[in-house]
């Protein structure tokens, strides 16, 4: 998996040899900047386009759904990657702990971006939102909805929730939350309500719990906002989105569980200044306001407004408690999860 400018991404036998020349090229310029990206092409080739029309500067990308972070330890020192670009807070922790990252001290980032979805030493930075919400069968759960995480736990709502794995990132990160507000004993038995609460074993993905829904297998998920707007736009999926009403929860209290995508700059950085260039124009307005359409996310920039869809499900309350302290719990939260057999 070589570093490929954009236009390889294709790259059929023939043009092979010219995209590895091209890589040899990037790779001896200047102007250039290698990103390793959990994020996908849909998403970031618009915004990478738009930025080398702004700036000259060439961004050759990497994607993987997994194993970046790994790979950037190994490569050391050596390592062609400038940036390393997370769908999730949980890849921008494992980075931290691979000690493969080097502060950025940005003004533009630091007005960018909230203080509270940035790492305190500019190791990390928050590029877009989206909040863990609830959603519930229009048809079926009329009355006495979820309106805290917290009431997952509550015996009326035996057998009628889907989740998936909680192991998966996005779980692992809401049971931290949780640790963090209320502690392990606390999240622990939370934890265990919600596994009594589950209507089958957790499986799929958060578009997969939706779906159950729509199918009458289960009337409560957790997923992330942006899966409405994506089931919307999928022709397939539309009837899953339509299904379910959203709820944002513990808006009478902490207010709703938030994660991030970042972006990092690698210690092996040999391209720093375009890099930086680069983070900085991805928490500038015009990234953020691709991010919000292309993607329904919650642009981290508060002066861009989300996607007209975000928008109609109105303003509310989230979570302001520093990513780096629910991060401390993602330990904690992973071991209550097997103590408590929630996948099993
Ligand atoms: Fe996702």
């Amino acid at each position: 998996m070589p570093i490929r400018p954009k236009n390889c991404a294709i790259a059929l036998a023939t043009a092979v040899s010219l995209c590895t020349a091209l890589v040899s090229t990037a790779a001896i310029a200047a102007e250039s900047v290698n990103v390793y990206s959990y994020r996908q092409p849909f998403l970031i080739d618009p915004i990478f386009d738009e930025f080398t029309k702004a700036t000259g500067i060439e961004v050759n990308t990497v994607f993987a759904k997994k194993g970046l972070v790994e790979r950037l330890k190994s490569e050391g020192k050596n390592s062609p990657a400038d940036i390393l670009l997370t769908s999730d807070f949980g890849n921008i922790h494992a980075a931290v702990g691979a000690d493969i990252l080097q502060p950025v001290n940005s003004d533009v980032l630091n007005a960018n971006v909230p203080s509270e979805f940035r790492d305190p030493d500019g190791l990390w930075f928050g590029l877009t939102n989206r909040a863990r919400l609830i959603v519930v069968s229009k048809d079926r759960l009329t009355d006495n909805r979820p309106a805290r995480y917290e009431d997952l736990a509550n015996p009326e709502y035996k057998g009628k929730i889907c989740t998936r794995s909680g192991k998966h990132n996005y779980m692992v990160a809401l049971t931290a939350s949780v640790i963090a507000h209320a502690g392990a004993d606390e999240a622990g038995k939370w934890l265990n309500g919600v596994k009594d609460n589950l209507a089958r074993k957790p499986q799929g993905n958060d578009r997969a719990q939706v779906k159950a829904i729509s199918q009458g297998e289960c009337d409560i998920a957790i997923i992330n906002s942006y899966y409405m707007g994506a089931m919307l736009d999928d022709e397939e999926q539309t009837t899953w989105a339509n299904s379910v009403d959203v709820i944002f929860p513990n808006q009478e209290d902490r207010g709703t569980h938030m994660n991030i995508s970042g972006v990092a700059l690698t210690k092996a950085s040999k391209n720093r200044d375009n890099a930086i260039k680069l983070i900085e124009y991805l928490s500038g307005p015009d990234a953020q306001a691709i991010y919000a359409e292309v993607n329904h996310e919650y642009p981290i920039n508060k002066s861009v407004k989300p996607s007209a869809l975000v928008q109609s499900w109105g303003e509310f309350n989230y979570d302001a408690i520093p990513l780096a302290d629910i991060t401390e719990h993602r330990g904690a939260a992973s071991r209550l999860t097997d103590e408590v057999g929630y996948d099993n």
